[in-house]
């Protein structure tokens, strides 16, 4: 497995698609997803400049924490379990997983620190994946204003599992959108500058409709071990 070389060919197709729309790749930040692999190739991918990880489970997360000694910057991107956040927050840097209010005050109750987090949204409205309704995130997104150790710096989103470009490129549309509307708010709790979406199928549609965030895995590290 070539990590430096996928590393250079994500760059290069982020440079390419932040061409096509008139982007700056440095406004583009690369997670690497270390979900499916170990620590080893965890490494590699620090050794290649990739210094944000994400981990969806929270066994994966405390191993490699733990291990990576280095200057990482670490973003959790699983649905979070609320009795599990106390094993945790304070250990992460971003959290993409924000969905729901009972998630936000517990948050609130253990972090010991501003907690920089995405809100979740379900987009495409596929039952199997986690989020808010797009309908129902500004509300959502209001009534945290009193959580002191909660600051919303972006929306987070999944694609839905299909093929058709467009249909992709809608749901990314959409949530941009969704960002903007927040954004514009100027909410003190809810910066919401960021948008978190695209994976290793479709981080190039989504830079071009405006992530800042992509999160990925296989194509960095494989998905195997
Ligand atoms: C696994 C995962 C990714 C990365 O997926 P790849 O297709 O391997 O790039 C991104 N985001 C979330 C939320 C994930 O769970």
């Amino acid at each position: 497995m070539d990590v430096l070389g996928n590393v250079a060919e994500v760059r290069e197709q982020i440079r390419q698609a932040c061409e096509k729309v008139d982007r700056n790749p440095e406004d583009i930040t690369i997670i690497g997803v270390t979900k499916y692999v170990t620590i080893d190739r965890a490494e590699a991918l620090l050794n290649a400049g990739i210094n944000n990880l994400a981990e969806n489970r929270l066994e994966g997360f405390r191993e490699k924490h733990e291990k990576l000694g280095y200057d990482v910057k670490w973003h959790f991107i699983g649905s979070l379990q609320s009795r599990k956040v106390k094993d945790m927050i304070n250990d992460i840097d971003f959290l993409h997983s924000l969905d729901r209010k009972s998630l936000a005050k517990e948050i609130n109750k253990r972090a010991t620190k501003v907690i920089p987090c995405f809100v979740q949204v379900n987009a495409s409205g596929e039952q199997s994946k986690h989020g808010l309704a797009v309908e129902d995130a500004v509300d959502f997104i209001k009534s945290l204003a009193n959580f002191e150790n909660i600051r919303v710096v972006g929306i987070m989103t999944m694609a839905p599992l299909v093929d058709e470009e467009q249909t992709i490129r809608n749901t990314f549309r959409k949530v941009k959108q969704l960002r903007d509307e927040v954004a514009a708010k100027q909410w003190a709790h809810a910066p919401c500058d960021f948008l978190s979406m695209g994976m290793s199928n479709d981080f190039t549609i989504a830079i071009e409709e405006g992530a800042t965030h992509v999160r990925i895995g296989s194509s960095l590290v494989g998905s195997n071990q």
